[in-house]
């Protein structure tokens, strides 16, 4: 059985349409497949909806969370519940399909040949304004340059197979960004790429502010880099302490300055280069207790001689 998961945040204006779109192409696929919707704690019919549909479909299931976790909780969850459900392969897709559902086909005939990890990918974000695309391929650009391998216009739309989704789910961490895990699991991956449209109803639950700390979510659970720039700053800083201290030094022999000024001036830059890079020292075990604390697994195995043979 593969699982199409989708989790759902007061998305009442859109779930007949997406379960309609969903049982059609699905049934037109000869692969048996389920939907599993996750209500994060909506406050609206949501609920109501799920169930009403899961009655009406065979194909059709729903998980309630207790409370709103947010959508990458959220998944995580549907995953887990899709795991114990027994899935052989799960697909995580957004509940407005702005995703090519079309895709889902391809991507489950990728899984039947053997690929663990099926991206899908935006070709063009044309349906997206023009501030979201900029910022959208900052943050990837930073991402990448800090380095995690985040791929280039990927959301939460993907197909993961059953072993790649144990291994996603052994990642004991809270600070979840999904994104940033699935290409640290490494297994046969593979991009279908479509062009995304427009969320046919109800609005984005993701405002600027849930954009913002979505993507700071994203930065601080994957890199330590910004602590390390402390240090950088702290050196900096203390070098051009040492340019201050000549300029300071000629000028005081020269006679060229107040009483005080000299002393004053030195100590301001020496003493903040010292403690900046002291802040950076601290920072790096801060770091390292950090990645410890994640307690990610530490590899997974992709064959061996004998399970190739079988
Ligand atoms: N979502 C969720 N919990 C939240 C916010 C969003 O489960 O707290 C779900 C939402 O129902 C949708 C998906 O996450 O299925 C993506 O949200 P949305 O389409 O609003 O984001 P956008 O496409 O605008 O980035
Ligand atoms: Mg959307």
């Amino acid at each position: 059985m593969i699982y199409i998961v989708i989790p759902c945040y007061n998305e009442q204006e859109v779930l007949h349409e997406t379960t309609r779109q969903l049982s059609a192409m699905l049934t037109a696929t000869s692969e048996p497949t389920k939907v599993l919707y996750v209500d994060d704690g909506s406050r609206d019919t949501t609920w109501d909806i799920i169930r009403s549909l899961s009655k009406q479909y065979d194909s059709v299931e729903g998980v309630r969370l207790a409370h709103n976790v947010g959508h990458q909780q959220a998944l995580w969850a549907g995953m887990e519940q899709a795991l114990q459900l027994g899935a052989e392969a799960v697909v995580s897709i957004d509940a407005d399909l702005q995703d090519d559902i079309a895709v889902i086909p391809r991507m489950i005939s990728d899984f039947r040949a053997g690929d663990d990890v099926v991206y899908g990918v935006r070709r063009e974000r044309t349906t997206d304004t023009r501030f979201k695309r900029w910022t959208a391929l900052a943050f990837y650009r930073l991402m990448n340059s800090l380095g995690s391998g985040t791929v280039y216009n990927h959301a939460d739309f993907r197909l993961l197979s059953r072993r790649a989704l144990e291994a996603l789910l052994s990642y004991p961490e809270r600070n979840l960004f999904l994104r940033g895990i699935v290409p640290m699991l490494g297994f046969n991956t593979r991009i279908e790429y479509y062009d995304r449209k427009e969320r046919f109803a109800g609005e984005s639950k993701y405002p600027l502010t849930k954009m913002l700390n979505f993507a700071l979510d994203g930065i601080t659970s994957f890199s330590i880099q910004p602590l390390r720039w402390i240090h950088g700053i702290g050196l900096c800083f203390i070098l051009v302490a040492f340019g201050v201290m000549i300029y300071a030094l000629t000028s005081y022999v020269l006679g060229r300055s107040l009483p005080g000024w000299t002393s004053l001036l030195m100590s301001v830059w020496l003493v903040g280069g010292v403690l900046l890079v002291a802040i950076g020292v601290t920072g790096e075990y801060i770091g390292k207790i950090y990645m410890e604390v994640k307690r990610r697994p530490r590899y997974f195995i992709q064959e061996t001689t004998t399970t190739a043979r079988s």
